[in-house]
This record gives structure tokens, C-alpha cells and sequence, in this order.
């Protein structure tokens, strides 16, 4: 029963819908305004000069594209109706032009984080590839966490976009000035920092922590250990397997802690200081795909694309309700355009039951925007707000 419950939830979508509902999402949901405020930032040139990427039907991608203003971008999209657009660097100059221009080269790009499920698939017990449920999704709850508080906390950055990827994973777009100006060196720096699980396949042991825990490191220890009975133990049911049936997942962790507690109390020798805080950390520990964030050149898929397998719109997170985020309530682009129209339809009904006729009243009705009409509105408004705070800083 439990794998139907997971097939039900990553293929409820019925994707064959999707090339006809795609135009009306571009027309009346997208959020082309908030995009162009977004990467223009204080500047036009940034907006001009950074490149959008199409992925269109049959999967052709095109590079390079890149628009003037909202105007033209809305243009751009509604005409070519792109399956998926990507979000890369600002060039030195219009990367429409880089055939002809000399010295065609990337300036700058917001600093981008991609954490994708599968790459917990040798830690979650319940799914793997490119499915996600109830039970693996708190591992990106976490990996937010950890990372927000990192970010911030240790780096200082203010300005950052976390999104749902629209499947299985989470983005994050730090929008800070000085973020975007980091170069590639300092990327690496960033990444090699917030990586802490280390090693391939073939590594059991991919984590070592130093004698003296640097403070980065207890904080996201403090963070891990807030979910580590209800994910690993309950959800993930760790140890479940195994000779001893009668005890729970949560008995047998408390008892390798004992043990662990009792070696250290007898001084034991070659015994890890923090062997618990490293077995918590290889299981919970954000995995980040370190390529994305460190090539300057690397494009990441844009906020508000829809998943054509899924049909789910890549939602804005918002920090504050992280842990009440569910991946499986994030709107479909069906359930949207439903929305739409429900909505109309009872407009409709209410205007024809007004018995009035007095015409200035009728026009006098604000319009509502569309995505006002729809679920989409909260994460509409997480990125309003994201946008608003860049602006005044
Ligand atoms: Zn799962």
C-alpha cells in the first residue's frame, strides 16, 4: 500500500495536458513583472545582459536568449512557450549577441545551491531516484535549514530565494551584491565549506569531524539533532532491520549511544570524539550538487517554471513555514488553470443574479489578477516579498 501511495503522488499528473495548458499558464499566471524587478536589480544592464535558456518541446534547447525588457521577455515566452527555462550569468555583453561580440564572457551570477533527493537515495530507506514522499521530503527540510542559517549566520548574505524544484529538490538563489559578484575561486570556497559528507560510493565513512567542532558545524548539529528521532528513527526507520525484533528503531539508537557515551567515559582509544555527531551528519548533513554553485556558467532553472512530468509549479519557499511545506499540495498547473476558471464561472453567475444595469458600476470593479484567483497567490506573494526586500536595501 505504501508504494502505491508514493507511485499515486509523483505520477498523479496526467502530463499529456500539459503543451495545451502551458500558453494560459505563460499568459495569465506567470510573473513577468516580479522577474524583470527581480534580476534587474539596480540596474538595466544586469537584466539586458543575463541569459535565459529554453528547453522547448522534443527537447530543443536554446542558449543565449536574452531580453531587453518584461515586455520583450513576456514577448519571448508566450510566443515560444518553453517547457523549461534556465536562468545562467550576466555577460559582458547581450548574450543575443555573442556570435559577433569579442571577448563574449561571464561577469557575474546570483550564488546558486541545488540539493536533489537522489543524491540521499544511499541514506532514505522509503523511495529512491526520482521519487520523493512524506517520509525523505524532511531531508530537505533540514538541508534548508542548515543552509539558510550558514548563509546568513556565517557569511552574511540577506537576499535568498528558496524554491521547490518543481520534483524532487530544492534550489536556493542567494541575491546579495556581493554574492553575485563572488568569482568562481570563491564559490568553491563557499561550497567546500558547506560540504561536510565526502566521498563516493565506495566510501562507508564520509565523515570526520576535527577534535574541536567549529561553530558552523554545532549549529547544524543543533539543527540535526531537532529531527533526527522523528526523521531517521520513526519516518526513515533506521534501524529497523536486524536480529533484535522486539526493540524500536528509536531503542537501539538510544542504546549505541550509551555504548558510544561509555567509551568515551573508559578513555577508549581510537574512538572518534564525535562519532554519534558523524553518523547524525552522513545521514541528515545537506548534500549539495557542488558543480552548480561553483561554475559561474552553470544555469539553474528559473522560479515558477512548471515540471512537465509532475505538472507542479516551482513554488517560492517560504522560511518561516519550511517545515509545514508539502512538495504534494504545491499546485499543478491543471489544478490551476481549474482554478481559473471555477473562479470565472462563478463570477459569471454572480454578475448575471446583480440585478443591476447601472453600467459605471459594473466597469467601476477592480480587475482581479489572475493568480489572485488561485492557490498560486501565497507563493505569489513570498516572492513579492522577496523582490520588495532586495529594492530597498
Ligand atoms: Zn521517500
Amino acid at each position: 500500500m505504501e508504494n502505491m501511495d508514493t507511485d499515486d503522488m509523483n505520477n498523479s499528473f496526467d502530463s499529456s495536458v500539459f503543451p495545451d495548458l502551458l500558453p494560459l499558464y505563460y499568459r495569465r499566471l506567470f510573473p513577468f513583472a516580479l522577474y524583470h524587478k527581480w534580476l534587474r536589480y539596480d540596474d538595466d544592464k544586469l537584466f539586458v545582459n543575463k541569459e535565459f535558456s529554453f528547453t522547448l518541446k522534443d527537447d530543443v534547447y536554446i542558449r543565449y536568449q536574452s531580453f531587453r525588457d518584461e515586455e520583450e521577455l513576456r514577448k519571448e515566452v508566450i510566443q515560444k512557450c518553453p517547457y523549461k527555462i534556465d536562468i545562467g550569468a550576466v555577460y559582458s555583453c547581450r548574450p543575443s549577441d555573442q556570435r559577433t561580440a569579442s571577448n563574449f564572457q561571464p561577469l557575474e551570477k546570483e550564488l546558486v545551491f541545488d540539493i536533489d533527493m537522489t543524491d540521499y537515495d544511499e541514506v532514505r530507506t522509503c523511495c529512491s531516484g526520482a521519487d520523493i514522499c512524506k517520509k525523505c521530503w524532511p531531508f530537505m527540510t533540514v538541508a534548508l535549514k542548515i543552509l539558510d542559517r550558514a548563509l546568513r549566520e556565517d557569511f552574511g548574505f540577506k537576499h535568498l530565494l528558496w524554491v521547490y524544484s518543481g520534483r524532487r529538490g530544492i534550489h536556493c538563489w542567494v541575491c546579495d551584491k556581493q554574492a553575485r559578484e563572488l568569482s568562481p575561486a570563491a564559490r568553491s570556497a563557499i561550497v567546500e565549506y558547506l560540504s561536510v559528507v565526502k566521498g563516493g560510493e565506495y566510501k562507508s565513512k564520509k565523515v570526520h569531524l576535527p577534535e574541536t567542532l567549529h561553530p558552523s558545524l554545532k549549529q547544524a548539529d543543533k539543527i540535526i539533532s531537532k529531527y533526527f528521532d522523528d526523521l531517521m528513527l520513526i519516518k526513515q526507520e533506521l534501524l529497523k532491520s536486524g536480529f533484535a525484533k522486539c526493540t524500536t528503531s528509536q531503542e537501539k539508537w538510544a542504546t549505541l549511544v550509551s555504548v558510544d557515551d561509555k567509551a568515551m567515559a573508559k578513555g577508549v582509544k581510537n574512538r572518534s570524539k564525535h562519532f554519534v555527531t558523524e553518523v547524525q551528519f552522513q545521514l541528515c548533513y545537506p548534500r549539495l550538487d557542488i558543480n552548480v554553485t561553483k561554475g559561474l556558467n552553470h544555469l539553474l532553472k528559473a522560479p515558477f517554471c512548471v515540471h512537465p512530468k509532475t505538472g507542479r509549479v516551482c513554488v517560492p519557499i517560504d522560511i518561516k513555514t519550511v517545515d509545514s511545506f508539502d512538495p504534494f499540495t504545491v499546485p499543478t498547473i491543471s489544478s490551476l488553470c481549474k482554478e481559473i476558471d471555477e473562479y470565472d464561472a462563478s463570477l459569471k453567475e454572480a454578475n448575471k443574479n446583480e440585478e443591476t444595469t447601472d453600467e459605471d458600476q459594473v466597469s467601476a470593479t477592480p480587475k482581479i489578477e489572475d493568480f489572485n484567483k488561485t492557490s498560486l497567490r501565497t507563493s505569489i506573494e513570498t516572492f513579492r516579498k522577496f523582490v520588495k526586500n532586495l529594492n530597498c536595501s
